[in-house]
C-alpha cells in the first residue's frame, strides 16, 4: 500500500488533488488519452505554456462523482507522481495540499523523485516546442 499508486487516496475517500487542478499534460499524455477516444478540447487548457486538465465546475474532467478517476489507469504522470513536486530544483512532499503526503514512504520518495525532475526537464522543453503547442503531434 502506498500514496502513489492511490491505495491510501482510495482508502480515505480524498481526491483534493483532483480539485481546482493545474495539471500540465506532457505530449505522451495528451496522446495516451485521446487513444480512449476523447478529444483533447475535451480536456485540456493551454495555459502558462503548457497544455493542462481542464477542470469543469472546479473538478477535473476525468474526476468521476463517485470521487474516482475515469481514466486511472492511463492518467497523466503528473498525477501519477503527486504529492510529488519539484520546488526550486529539489523534489518535495506537497503537504500543503495533500492531506497524507505524511503517509508517503520514504521509499516512494527515493523511487519516484528522479521521475518528477526529469518531468518537470521535459516540460521546459515542451514549452519551447510548436509541435507540442499547436498539437501538431497528434497528426503523426
Ligand atoms: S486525471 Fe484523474 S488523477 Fe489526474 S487530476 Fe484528473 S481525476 Fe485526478
Amino acid at each position: 500500500m502506498g500514496l502513489l499508486d492511490g491505495t491510501i487516496c482510495i482508502k480515505m475517500g480524498c481526491f483534493n488533488c483532483c480539485l481546482e487542478t493545474e495539471m500540465p499534460l506532457t505530449d505522451e499524455d495528451i496522446r495516451r488519452i485521446v487513444s480512449l477516444g476523447y478529444k483533447p478540447k475535451d480536456f485540456t487548457v493551454f495555459r502558462g505554456g503548457l497544455w493542462r486538465l481542464r477542470n469543469i465546475d472546479g473538478r477535473c474532467v476525468f474526476l468521476g462523482e463517485d470521487g474516482m478517476c475515469k481514466i486511472y489507469e492511463h492518467r497523466p504522470i503528473g498525477c501519477r507522481l503527486y504529492p510529488l513536486i519539484e520546488i526550486d530544483g529539489r523534489c518535495v512532499v506537497d503537504a500543503e495540499y495533500c492531506p497524507y503526503a505524511y503517509m508517503i514512504s520514504e521509499e516512494e520518495v527515493k523511487r519516484f523523485c528522479r521521475d518528477v525532475i526529469q518531468l518537470n526537464r521535459l516540460l521546459e522543453i515542451l514549452k519551447e516546442d510548436s509541435t507540442y503547442r499547436e498539437l501538431r503531434f497528434l497528426r503523426k
